[in-house]
């Protein structure tokens, strides 16, 4: 189990807006609360490996932690190819190379941005699609969009739920093209009781610190296409397939030995990792239940969820204040909710401005509402509690939070 401090926060008299950080009291956290603490695994197992790293002064280039690593992921996910690479969008990125794809790739607006920068440097048009109503690429917007320029659509798992896996699948066969996941969110998370990692043509896993599952910087290529893993380990190479024999153009996307390890050590510790998650998680289920304005997002027990994220949707009208407010109230706290993915894809610069006028309800309304909360293995349960009572108190003193806003 991760270690956790501590818990420090001051549990102040919550009576009225006077006792609120953002009008002058002191905050509950001194230091910030963020909404993704990096799970720390066993340091003398880390160590350990160290210390056999630097008998072997092997650091890079393929080496005996990152092939170990390789062969448990696949393991665990159940897939037969794992490619490790320097983080994910590099991994996307050699996907894309050594897929040839393209033209126009289709994504969703409402996911993290680096899909479209690296879709734009690579000379590709991002086209953003909406979402459902699960958060994720809607495939009939999808289908919409999709023209003979279309080259590859790349769905996101977003908040660790598989998206429309069938859906998107049945369009992308029968327009003949492949079908790419983002599945940063979604490490250990189950289709059909398959874990996620075998489904499309690739899925890319981001290992950032961040994530449920990490090596501080890193990405995880899966595929079931063998001939493509084999190009990829090409590509995040410059394309060396001997000492002085190069096969293809490739960049440097290659994980380390260091960060192979940190990645082995936390795998040992994810179950433990994940199972404090979900106790995170329900704690706030628990803890937030019966608010009006405000609900959390539950995923159903079948997938498997890592419960890494703590997603909660703000109606401002309902619960009497908006998203932003709220944000910036326990943000004051020292508890740094964060909006996502404001402002959206479609309305980022510089995408923004190959889209002029492009709508998408949808994915505005999400990006007007939700907001993450402190979360994870590695978050403490007596602060989740304490952050749980705040919540409670702002939403049942809206009206006058809302006046005292107005009044300073
Ligand atoms: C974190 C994240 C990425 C980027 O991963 P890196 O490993 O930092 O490149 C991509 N997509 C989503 C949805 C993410 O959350």
């Amino acid at each position: 189990m991760p270690d956790s401090p501590a818990p420090s926060f001051h549990r102040k008299p919550l009576t009225g807006p006077e006792d609120l950080a953002l009008f002058g009291a002191p905050p509950v956290f001194d230091t910030p609360r963020h909404v993704n603490r990096p799970a720390a695994p066993d340091r003398a197992a880390f160590d350990a490996m160290m210390d056999a790293v630097w008998e072997r002064r092997w650091f890079t280039n393929d080496g005996p932690l990152v092939q170990e690593l390789e062969r448990r992921l696949s393991a665990f996910l159940d897939v037969p190819h794992c490619v490790l690479t320097s983080n994910a969008t590099a991994g996307l990125d050699l996907v894309m190379q050594c897929l040839g794809i393209r033209g126009e790739v289709l994504l969703p607006s409402y996911t993290f941005i680096s899909t479209a920068h690296l879709l734009a440097l690579r000379g590709l048009t991002p086209v953003f699609c909406e979402v459902g109503t699960d958060m994720a690429l809607d495939p009939a917007d999808a289908a919409a969009r999709l023209t003979e320029r279309t080259g590859a659509v790349v769905a996101t798992h977003v908040w660790g739920s598989p998206c429309d896996i069938d859906g998107l699948g049945a369009l992308c066969d029968a327009a003949g093209i492949p079908l790419l996941f983002d599945a940063a969110h979604a490490f250990g998370a189950r289709h059909r009781g398959h874990p996620l990692g075998r489904f499309g043509r690739a899925e890319v896993f981001s290992l950032h610190a961040t994530k449920a599952f990490h090596t501080c910087e890193g990405g995880l290529i899966t595929t079931c296409d063998a001939a493509l893993a084999d190009q990829l380990r090409l590509a995040r190479n410059f394309g060396f397939s001997g000492s002085d024999r190069v096969d293809c153009t490739g960049v440097n996307a290659k994980m380390s030995e260091l960060h192979a390890a940190m990645g082995l050590a936390n795998l040992d510790a994810f179950p433990a990792t994940r199972a404090a998650a979900r106790a995170v998680h329900a704690a706030y289920r628990d803890g937030l239940a019966g608010l009006t304005g405000l609900r959390l997002k539950c995923p159903p027990a079948a997938e498997d969820n890592n419960h890494h994220y703590v997603v909660a949707e703000v109606d401002a009208r309902a619960f009497g204040l908006t998203r932003d407010r709220l944000v910036e109230l326990l943000t004051a706290e020292g508890i740094w909710a964060r909006r996502y993915f404001f402002p959206g894809g479609h309305r980022s610069p510089p995408h923004a401005a190959a889209n002029p006028g492009l709508s998408l309800p949808r994915t505005e309304a999400l990006c007007d509402r939700v907001m993450l909360l402190p979360g994870g293995g590695a978050a403490d349960l007596a602060e989740v509690a304490e952050i749980c009572r705040m919540i409670r108190f702002v939403a049942g003193s809206a009206a006058a939070i809302h006046n005292a806003c107005k009044a300073g």
